[in-house]
């Protein structure tokens, strides 16, 4: 995709420095802007200053990767630094997702939900599905801020039932990791499946058999249609 810079803009977000904003309507599942990461390297590895241009001191360039580089693999060992997504500020009700596609090298942003003109966006730099108390240790620990999202300023009636929903997505996909029973996995997948359908705000169905393509409409938000992860839950999904 072209890196038309008509989708979004980066300007002053009022208490967080700069953030990065809708232009214009945005579709669910739209994907935003793409980019390569300035540097790209293994969570161990040593030397990120020599490829931060202008930033001679170690300690200063580890705080700056460690502060802005996104997950590029699915066990978050591969971790990217990328000049643009790193102006996306954190939100744990997040309206944007990244994606890194390992065999092209580029890093996507896509819509999680449909986004109005003049909104600000936001990923997640958190756990999903951790409760309030948990993500707000997490962030002051790892950020060094305290997060104002719509989800950690609201009541407490409505951020105990989300931790509770959050919880059992949590609970669920532990017991997916953990079961070795074809047949019980299965029916936890369903279940797993189902609410994260519905804390997506996908159209739930109460139909087991249409799982896979819970997942499959899943994935094209989150990667699009050309990534592993979704031409692998299509492929799941056929008969
Ligand atoms: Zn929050």
């Amino acid at each position: 995709m072209s890196d038309a810079p008509a989708m979004w803009s980066i300007r002053d977000a009022p208490g967080k420095g700069l953030g990065m904003f809708s232009t214009r309507r945005i579709d669910v599942g739209e994907a935003i802007f793409e980019e390569e990461p300035l540097v790209l390297r293994y969570r161990d590895e040593d030397g990120v200053h020599h490829t931060l241009k202008g930033e001679p001191n170690a300690e200063t360039a580890e705080m700056i990767f460690d502060w802005n580089a996104l997950p590029c693999n699915t066990s978050s060992t591969l971790q990217g630094l990328f000049v643009k997504m790193s102006r996306i500020n954190h939100s744990c009700v997040p309206n944007v997702h990244f994606s890194y596609h390992l065999d092209e090298g580029i890093g996507t942003i896509r819509a999680l939900r449909d986004i109005a003109p003049d909104e600000e966006l936001f990923i997640s730099y958190c756990s999903d599905f951790e409760t309030r108390d948990v993500r707000r240790e997490e962030l002051q620990r790892r950020f060094l801020f305290i997060c104002h999202c719509s989800l950690c300023t609201a009541d407490d009636s409505t951020s105990l039932i989300e931790d509770a929903h959050r919880r059992r997505l949590l609970h669920l996909l532990s017991l997916i990791h953990a079961d070795d029973s074809p047949s019980q996995t299965s029916s936890i997948v369903d279940e797993a499946l189902i609410a994260i359908s519905s804390h997506m705000h996908l159209n739930e169905t109460k139909e087991v058999k249409e799982r896979a393509k819970l997942a499959h409409a899943a994935c094209l938000i989150c990667f699009g249609g050309d990534h592993p992860e979704t031409v692998g839950a299509l492929t799941a999904s056929k008969p």
